[in-house]
């Protein structure tokens, strides 16, 4: 029986386990060990971890939240959890059960690779989804913008801070509005409505981009944010709510909208950052143990 169990072992749940571990409280940790950034190879923009390796960060903070002998780690997946008359019953996928009063969920989100050959190879590497992160690595070169609509219009925007050598494909007809398409015109950014078929690269370092009528165009970073989804749908089966961006819903202090349920990180937030996660996986550890000592006082 554990006071709390936090499903998700990566930065933001390390960071929940680090609140509550120093909190005193009888807490366990349970990671399937894929984290969404594995592939990239360094993080960047998480003040004192810059251009460290995504593992080395996460190996680092495992190691510090390891001393605490109020925290346990088991490696694995949880596969089922159920409501119980005293909290939860959690089930892995080696069929171990553990029980807690309450949960934090930290299990991040799954990106969706889309259709098109090579790009799960570059996802990380060449292919970006956030400037804040890799624009600085990837400043003042070729680059593109695999979006339409208004998410590519905001790239737009955004890129051209830190590169003017920019192109925007919409992969297939283009569904910028007028203004918008004179905007980025403005800007002397080209915008192709070929169909994608392919990015030609070595490595994951991006060559060239290849549409469906075997045209190609070169090409060294490319942005793009494709679907994604939960690694788990325990938190909806448990009746926590989502918004309207598929997230799960949470307030300031990571609770869900079910009692004993909180939720950190990527799967809770539409900012995606290893410090983003890092802070909401604190604030859910020390907001969980100010609850447990008011009932408790
Ligand atoms: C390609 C890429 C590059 C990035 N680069 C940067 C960067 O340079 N700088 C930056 O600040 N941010 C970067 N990010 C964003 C950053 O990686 C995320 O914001 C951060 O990893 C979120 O942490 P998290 O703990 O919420 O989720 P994750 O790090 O994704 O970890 C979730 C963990 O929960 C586990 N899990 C899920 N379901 C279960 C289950 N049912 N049972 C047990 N375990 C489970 C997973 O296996 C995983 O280990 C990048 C993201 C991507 C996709």
């Amino acid at each position: 029986m554990f006071e709390v169990i936090i499903i998700g072992g990566s930065y933001s749940g390390l960071s929940a386990g680090m609140a509550l571990g120093r909190a005193l409280r009888n807490v366990l940790i349970i990671d399937a060990g894929q984290p969404c950034n594995q592939q990239t190879p360094h993080s960047h923009n998480f003040i004192t971890q810059d251009g460290k390796t995504p593992k080395e960060i996460s190996q680092l903070a495992k190691q510090q939240v390891e001393k605490y002998d109020t925290v346990k780690f088991y490696d694995g997946l949880v596969v089922n959890t159920i409501k119980t008359s005293g909290g939860f019953e959690i089930t892995t996928n080696k069929k171990d059960t553990f029980l807690t009063e309450k949960i934090i969920f930290a299990t991040g989100i799954k990106d969706i690779m889309p259709n098109i050959k090579g790009f799960a190879s570059c996802w990380g590497i060449s292919v970006i989804h956030c400037p804040y992160c890799h624009g600085y690595e990837v400043k003042n070169i070729k680059t593109g913008i695999l979006a339409n609509g208004n998410n590519a219009f905001h790239y737009a925007q955004l890129i051209s801070n830190w590169t003017k050598d920019l192109t925007v494909f919409t992969n297939g007809k283009s569904t910028l509005t007028v203004e918008q398409t004179d905007k980025i015109k403005q800007h002397n950014i080209a915008i192709i409505e070929k169909e994608v078929i392919a990015l030609e690269h070595i490595n994951g370092k991006l060559k060239e981009i290849i549409f469906t009528d075997n045209s190609s165009f070169e090409l060294k970073a490319l942005y793009a944010r494709p679907e994604f989804k939960h690694h788990t749908n325990i938190p909806e089966k448990l009746g926590c709510e989502l918004t309207e961006h598929g997230l799960l819903k949470v307030d300031m202090f990571q609770k869900t909208t079910v009692k004993n349920i909180l939720a950190c990180g990527d799967n809770a937030s539409l900012f995606r950052s290893v410090s983003v996660a890092v802070a909401s996986g604190n604030m859910a550890g020390a907001f969980l143990n100010n609850q447990m000592t008011e009932k408790e006082f």
